[in-house]
């Protein structure tokens, strides 16, 4: 067991996004010091990008139907009721925050959950709509959704109005355990040296997803590559330093995604620029075809930003490889004329806005255009490589011509509802690639209902918790507005918890 420390703290929170600015206020409400370290210049994580809806249950009983469907049998009856409780003093909970600097927090207009099952009325969201004298962070771009900057100011005005440290630039490389392997610590890097940590009561892992993490995504999803939107510095380092003292790993399979587009002058994807819940009647102006141009999934589904790249990961041992990775967008001039294709976030270094009518992105070639669906099939093999021996001129347009028909009839066998349908009739005719893409990841560490991380025969890893994405509760099928929810529950249960471990000497 280490001897001495460079620093010294109750409840040490790694992480500075949303769930960690939560969880570390909630210790020092439970009487415990908190200090949280944080890898990046500035906090936030994924949390300052979000949309900033933050999901809440009105009534308990209809929440746990609705979320035990959204489980599909994958998550324990405890779990699901403790998340159930957690969303349900949600709205409660976040204007008590907001008493900290007079944050407006406002309900959301749509009052339901994303999937028809029962339950689905019951679910609705806030949102931190304003904070007085409050214009953004000077640091982050301004294309961002404004709700989600509010979001962190509040937590950070709660985090600073607490007296809680945070330090930045100060990634966490690892856990230190005494010999029972309670977790007592953790070792940092701050201006290019270690520095020890001693976490008196517990360690609070807050350090999101592995979305940056090819080695990860590469083991535990089931196509490849996928693109990612968030920093490059979300690489699990969370799920690494718990995977060292024994933690057990869940729902690495499952994350936040949909397809869009990955350009080569940014590291980051793209998304499509449908969000929130479907609008069954909103035009979409493209369907997406596979390498050799036949349509396979429902481009537009419940949540547009969600699932959405499920139907692109089959691998076919015949071909070898992902037939539909990339798959391709199609639309016709009429579409091109209705707005961007692609919805780039504004990360800071990376910022990139799509035209409006998707003009320079024609003369960059990022999309092809051609004057019938014949040529853009000769067009899409000759520019893209990945496609180049499939694509088959016959089949895009017997694809096309049958689209076109399904338009007439309004009945789709992928489910497509009527009204987002547009026909592809008018040339010129565009392609572009798109990618499976991660909006977030939903797996890490297995938590049990008290958010203590467990190891791989149920057992807590002592003085161990984990909250937000990082071992999300949502190992099935994702609720939208549900991870800024998890992080508020998840957060008050592992700051109460921690801050009630008995404190070491
Ligand atoms: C575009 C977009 C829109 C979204 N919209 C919504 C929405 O409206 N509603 C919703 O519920 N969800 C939304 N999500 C998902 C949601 O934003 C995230 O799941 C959630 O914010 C994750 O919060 P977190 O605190 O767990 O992680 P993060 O906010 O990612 O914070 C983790 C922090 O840990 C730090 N860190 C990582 N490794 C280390 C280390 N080794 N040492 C120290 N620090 C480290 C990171 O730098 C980061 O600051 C959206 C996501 C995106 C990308």
């Amino acid at each position: 067991m280490r001897k001495s420390w460079d620093l010294q703290t109750d409840v040490l929170v790694v992480g500075y996004g949303l769930a960690g600015g939560v969880a570390a206020s909630i210790a020092r409400d439970g009487g415990a010091e908190a200090l949280i370290l944080e890898k990046n210049e500035y906090p936030g994580g994924v949390s300052i990008f979000a949309g900033g809806a933050i999901r809440c249950i009105e009534d308990l009983e209809e929440g746990l139907q609705y979320l035990t469907a959204i489980s599909g049998g994958r998550m324990e009856p405890d779990m699901i009721r403790t998340f159930a409780e957690g969303l349900a003093g949600n709205e409660a909970f976040v204007r008590k925050l907001a008493e900290v600097d007079g944050a407006e927090v406002k309900k959301m207009n749509a009052r339901s959950g994303v999937y028809p099952y029962p339950g689905q009325g019951t679910i609705y969201s806030v949102r931190v709509a304003k904070i007085p004298d409050f214009n953004g962070f000077p640091w982050m771009n301004c294309y961002l959704n404004p709700a989600g900057v509010n979001m962190i100011k509040l937590i950070m005005d709660n985090v600073e109005s607490r007296g809680i440290e945070a330090m930045f630039s100060t990634p966490v490389r690892r856990l230190e355990t005494d010999e029972s392997g309670a977790v007592i610590g953790a070792i940092a890097e701050k201006d290019g040296r270690e520095i020890a940590v001693h976490a008196r009561k517990a360690v609070i892992l807050a350090t999101g997803g592995f979305e940056q993490n090819d080695w990860l995504k590469k083991q535990f999803l089931q196509g490849m590559p996928f693109h990612s939107m968030a920093p490059l510095s979300h690489t699990g380092d969370g799920i690494l330093m718990a995977q060292k003292v024994g933690a057990a790993l869940w729902h690495m399979w499952h994350l936040h995604g949909s397809y869009g587009f990955k350009t080569p002058d940014s590291p980051i994807a793209y998304r499509h620029p449908f969000p929130g819940p479907r609008n069954p009647n909103r035009k979409m102006t493209w369907i997406v075809v596979d390498k050799q141009g036949s349509r396979y999934m429902n481009e537009y589904p419940p949540a547009p930003q969600d699932t959405g790249h499920r139907a692109m990961e089959i691998f076919d041992p015949d071909l070898p490889g992902y037939p539909r990775i990339p798959s391709l967008v199609i639309f016709d001039e009429e579409g091109r004329k209705r707005g961007p294709i692609a919805k780039p976030l504004g990360f800071p270094g990376y910022e990139y806005e799509w035209s409006d009518d998707n003009s320079v992105e024609i003369e960059k070639g990022w999309i092809l255009k051609a004057n019938s669906i014949g040529e853009l099939a000769v067009a899409i093999k000759e520019r893209f490589p990945e496609n180049e021996a499939r694509m088959d001129a016959e089949r895009l347009e017997a694809t096309v011509a049958e689209w076109n028909g399904i338009v007439k009839t309004g009945k789709d066998r992928f489910n497509r509802p009527a009204g987002t349908m547009m026909p592809l009739i008018n040339p010129p005719f565009y392609a572009a690639e798109v990618w499976p893409i991660i909006t977030n990841t939903q797996g890490g560490p297995v938590h049990n209902a008290r958010q203590q991380v467990v190891d791989p025969f149920g057992q807590p890893i002592p003085r161990l918790y984990a909250v937000g994405e990082l071992g999300s509760f949502f190992g099935h099928l994702y609720e939208l507005a549900g991870n800024l929810g998890e992080c508020f529950t998840s957060g008050r249960i592992a700051g109460a918890n921690a801050a009630a471990e008995e404190r070491l000497a």
